[in-house]
């Protein structure tokens, strides 16, 4: 083998490793995702809360706790991705802080809620509940989002999309704003979605919401559309 040969051969080499190297140190080595996702906050609102558990299903299961499942699920993957993201509550309960009645806790922990949202501004802000109606044959989860917020509908009409198409095929719901009697939402200007993830009063919809599997594709769903839409923002973009 002559020299030049092997100059080049050792050159090649050389240049190869500083190419692994530098991909490892930017990909590997940081403990931040190469993609900005820092400036952007996440309010991740489950619903309700002891002593408000919300609607209760027909075999007891409460909608509290159907909530914060999917919620915390929601957070694991957002927080890994590298939002900053903030629990409205972590645990089974609400986060009322005064109050001798249900009523009047619910109350205080509503208000708590505002205020969480309204100290956060720059937040966007996506909130968990499940849904009933007076007759068990209406099924299915529905997106809401703010109403005069493009990128909350945005965010809301791709996430039903994902649910009726990968999770729900008999799903025919689609987003709409959310309702402007929900006190929540009427008293934040964050940009905003609400999930009513499926209905309790429906069996098949409850033997949907208690499956770990299914949680965790609603949760999946939630978090790669807020990635994909909100990635790299570091505004409250209407
Ligand atoms: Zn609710």
């Amino acid at each position: 083998m002559n020299k030049t040969f092997t100059v080049l051969k050792i050159t090649l080499l050389l240049s190869i490793c500083i190419v692994i190297c530098t991909v490892l140190y930017i990909g590997g080595f940081t403990d931040k995702p190469v993609f900005s996702v820092a400036k952007q906050k996440i309010v991740i609102d489950a619903g309700h809360g002891l002593p408000d558990g919300g609607a209760v299903a027909a075999d007891g299961t409460i909608e509290s706790d159907l909530n914060l499942a999917i919620a915390k699920r929601v957070y694991e993957k957002l927080n890994a991705v590298g939002f900053e993201c903030i629990m409205m509550r972590s645990d089974e309960n609400s986060i009322f802080t005064d109050g001798n009645t249900i009523h009047a806790k619910k109350v205080s922990d509503t208000r708590r809620r505002v205020e969480i949202a309204r100290n956060n501004p720059e937040a966007f802000v996506i909130s968990i509940h499940m849904n009933t109606y007076t007759t068990s044959d209406v099924h299915g989860a529905q997106v809401f989002y703010k109403s005069g917020s493009e990128i909350s509908k945005n965010i809301a009409m791709e996430i039903q999309n994902i649910i009726n198409l990968k999770y729900q095929p008999e799903n025919t719901k689609v987003s709409k704003p959310i309702p402007a009697n929900v006190y929540l939402f009427s008293h934040i200007d964050n940009n905003c979605v609400l999930a009513e993830c499926g209905f309790l009063t429906n069996s098949d919809d409850l033997a949907k919401l208690k499956d770990p599997e299914f949680q965790e594709g609603i949760a999946s769903a939630i978090s790669e559309v807020i990635t994909y839409k909100l990635c790299g923002s570091d505004t409250n973009a209407q």
